[in-house]
């Protein structure tokens, strides 16, 4: 089909809920992508944070083979070998103590707000089911992370939303004071913002925080649906904040494209979930995870030093360009914001850009670049280089 022939299909029969690019992919390799006619893209968004080893990557594309293959699905009713080697993995590389796996960000948001609210409820007894989430964040699409997304525009059209979740200003103790009461079991923050418009936590917020709910016993539950899985230069983002969460949710780029997600529990939290109290149909598939074992083979720490380099070179390239639209970058690693300066729109600069064969996003008011963590130096230069092109005077 063309692209045209595919854009008019997909209008006419898929649910119009996504302002698509006027763009339709068709093969890959790395971090270029190519349209059914040919027409190649640079890819800065690796499908939103997912195809962290790129498009083709062979490793990958032949664990999936060789999993389909042997076994497509079990349910979780038994026992696979790659979802049980891929929970030890996570746990080993970030001294949590269990993983529930479930298919998307969402999901696994929801798991872990069940998580801390049985947490509390099983300890303290009712009335104490309050979450704090922070302003500006992004959870996800159900009813219950809508809730937990910290943007009023989010809380709209789909009421009754749950209830009990509170917004504190990111990065100051005095609104999460503010906010606190004896209702609450536990706290959730994404230590990037990454929807938001990429936004880091100040590390000394973010470690006073952790401290208050070590105090309080609230649970310290991290977002790194999208900083997670390598993307700022660590396997997660707590680990350059030094902190230890009670629970962590991913998902993005844990299999490398295939629909994945899950939780990490340490310790304390790791029996809360017992039998009959959480599960998912497709949690654990062995394709997936056999992805996802890939994945950590790929992200060692040399590759993950690899990962800040990369952010810090790209970076630099972007910023000496002095384009007119652009102010100055932030982030981590190879999740890095780009603040769009005033009298430009994002939105028509992503249109300008994936016009000229850059693909990249938006986030807040920002560029958002979230390229394949095995983008070569030549790929970025090409990315840029079509920036300078699109975007100069
Ligand atoms: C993308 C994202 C989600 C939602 O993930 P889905 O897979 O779309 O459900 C939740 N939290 C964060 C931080 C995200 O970036």
């Amino acid at each position: 089909m063309t692209s045209d022939e595919i854009k008019a299909l997909d209008s006419q029969y898929v649910m119009h809920t996504y302002n698509r690019f006027p763009v339709a992919l068709d093969h890959g390799q790395g971090a270029r992508l190519y349209s059914p006619e040919g027409r190649e893209y640079i890819d800065f968004t690796s499908g939103i944070g997912v195809s962290d080893l790129g498009c083709g990557y062979a490793p990958w594309v032949d664990a999936i083979t060789a999993q389909a293959k042997k076994l497509g699905h079990a349910s979780n009713l038994f026992y696979t070998e790659p979802c049980a080697r891929l929970a030890e993995i996570l746990c080993r590389r970030t001294g949590a103590s269990c993983a529930f796996f479930a298919n998307g960000g969402g999901e696994a948001n929801e798991g872990m707000i069940k998580l801390a609210r049985k947490y509390s409820f099983d300890r303290y007894g009712g009335g104490r089911s309050a979450i704090i989430t922070l302003k500006n964040s992004f959870h996800g699409r159900t009813v219950t992370t809508l809730a937990a997304t910290g943007q009023e525009q989010f809380h709209n059209s789909f009421f009754p939303f749950t209830e009990g979740f509170r917004y504190a200003a990111a990065d100051s103790m005095d609104s999460l004071r503010q906010t606190a009461g004896d209702d609450v079991c536990a706290v959730m923050v994404e230590l990037v913002q990454g929807e938001g418009g990429v936004l880091p936590l100040n590390p000394v917020y973010v470690r006073a925080l952790a401290a208050v709910c070590a105090q309080k016993d609230w649970l310290l539950l991290v977002d790194e649906v999208q900083s997670g899985v390598g993307r700022t230069g660590s396997l997660f983002a707590f680990q350059q904040y030094g902190i230890a969460p009670d629970v962590v949710s991913f998902a993005k780029g844990i299999a490398g494209g295939l629909p994945m997600s899950g939780i990490l529990a340490g310790e304390k939290c790791r029996d809360v979930l017992g039998p009959g109290t959480h599960a998912t149909t497709f949690g654990g598939n062995p394709v997936c995870a056999a992805a996802g074992l890939v994945v950590q083979e790929t992200l060692s720490d040399d590759f993950l030093e690899g990962v800040k380099e990369k952010g810090a070179y790209l970076r630099s390239q972007i910023e000496a360009l002095n384009l007119p639209c652009f102010g100055a970058t932030r982030g981590m690693g190879l999740m890095i914001g780009i603040e769009v300066r005033d009298g430009f729109s994002n939105s028509a600069i992503a249109g300008k850009l994936t016009e000229a064969g850059l693909l990249v996003l938006t986030a807040g008011p920002g560029m958002r670049l979230l390229p394949p963590l095995v983008i070569t130096k030549d790929e970025m230069d090409a990315g840029v280089a079509i920036m300078k092109r699109a975007l100069a005077g």
